[in-house]
Order: C-alpha cells, then sequence, then structure tokens
C-alpha cells in the first residue's frame, strides 16, 4: 500500500486551522505539500512488510567461514539511524544501531544491515520494535537465530516536553537464540555495546 500525500497535504491543512493559524499565509502555503513530501520519504519503510525488506537486501555471501569459536560473532557498531515514535509521531534522534549475529554459513554485506536499519526506522515505531524488527529480517537473510540488536536512541517526545531530561537516551536489547541464552556471548555483547570512556562529573 503507498502512502496517501493526497490525504496527508488535507490532513496536515487542517492541522494548520485546528492550531489557530491561516494555511494560506506565505509561510504556510505550501507547508502541507512539504510535509506529504516528507512523509513520503520518512516513512518509506511502511509500504514495505519486514518479508520485503529481507527480500531487498538478501545479498548474502556463502564462503566458508572459518570462525575461531563458536561464540565468534559479527558485530556492525553504531549504525546512525533515525526514526519516529508511534505515540506521539515525534522524531527519535541520536539514534544508533549495533546489530550482532554468529553466522552458520551465510554473511551479508555490511552496507545492507545499515540498509535494513534505516528502512525499518522509516516507519511509525517503539524503539524495543525497532530491535524486533531488524533481528526478524536479519534471522531470515542469513538463516540463523542467534542474532542481537542494540538501539540507543533519544525521543522528541521526551527532550523537547514535560520534564526536560535533554540527555536522557533510551537502550534497548533485543537478544535472540544464543544471545539469549548463553551468558557469556550476552556479557560480551553488552561490553561491546558499553562506553568507559565518559567521566560524569555530576557523580
Ligand atoms: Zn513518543
Amino acid at each position: 500500500m503507498a502512502i496517501d500525500q493526497d490525504a496527508i497535504r488535507k490532513h496536515i491543512r487542517g492541522i494548520l486551522e485546528a492550531l489557530g493559524d491561516d494555511p494560506d499565509r506565505e509561510g504556510l502555503k505550501d507547508t502541507p505539500d512539504r510535509v506529504a513530501r516528507m512523509y513520503a520519504e520518512v516513512f518509506e519503510g511502511m509500504n514495505y512488510t519486514n518479508e520485503e525488506i529481507a527480500a531487498m537486501f538478501n545479498k548474502t555471501f556463502s564462503e566458508n567461514i572459518e570462525m575461531k569459536n563458536d561464540r565468534d560473532m559479527v558485530i556492525v557498531k553504531d549504525i546512525d539511524m533515525f526514526s519516529y515514535c508511534e505515540h506521539h509521531m515525534a522524531l527519535m534522534y541520536d539514534m544508533t544501531a549495533t546489530v550482532a549475529y554468529i553466522p552458520k554459513n551465510k554473511v551479508i554485506g555490511l552496507s545492507k544491515i545499515a540498509r535494513i536499519a534505516d528502512m525499518v526506522g522509516k516507519r511509525l515505531q517503539l524503539q524495543e520494535r525497532i530491535g524486533s524488527d531488524i533481528a526478524e529480517i536479519l534471522q531470515m537473510i542469513v538463516e540463523t537465530e542467534d542474532v542481537a540488536v542494540v538501539i540507543e536512541g533519544t525521543h522528541g517526545c521526551m527532550t523537547s516536553r514535560g520534564i526536560k531530561k535533554s540527555s536522557a537516551t533510551t537502550k534497548t536489547y533485543t537478544l535472540r537464540g544464543r544471545f539469549k541464552e548463553d551468558k557469556e556471548l550476552k556479557s560480551r555483547l553488552v561490553m561491546e555495546t558499553t562506553t568507559h570512556s565518559t567521566i560524569n562529573p555530576q557523580n
């Protein structure tokens, strides 16, 4: 299903009126159209299911993978991404995804993982679901259960209203297969995604 840009134009105009502004004034007259075109872009991922995204980026290498031991993981750290929260339609920013998996036979190109994160972010999301969507798509492509996704992000709905905790970031873990069961594997992942170098002067 394609995004209905005409309907978005109409409703954004209605929101401008509801805010008490004049949608025909100079600064606003093109706003409904701009928002419609922006939404088509930033919500592109809503046009596709996880299965379709997996098919889109299904480029794997099935070379003989020689891992030194069976806990060796492929890890792609700090992929920049953004998304919009489904509760407020507010931007989730300063967001990074770290994706790890233990390959069985298939390895995916690193740039493809970034493309998957990007596409999954282009939906109305919850931070937890960004993690589980990326994990599900990756499981389909590399055909392993052993996938972990760590998402860190700042939510505009928290930093721009209410108690303005502008430094509040949220970190979520999605652990599948052995990342869930194997304590050593799990702690290695946590170690890889924790920064030890910051000293907080407030402590
Ligand atoms: Zn929100």
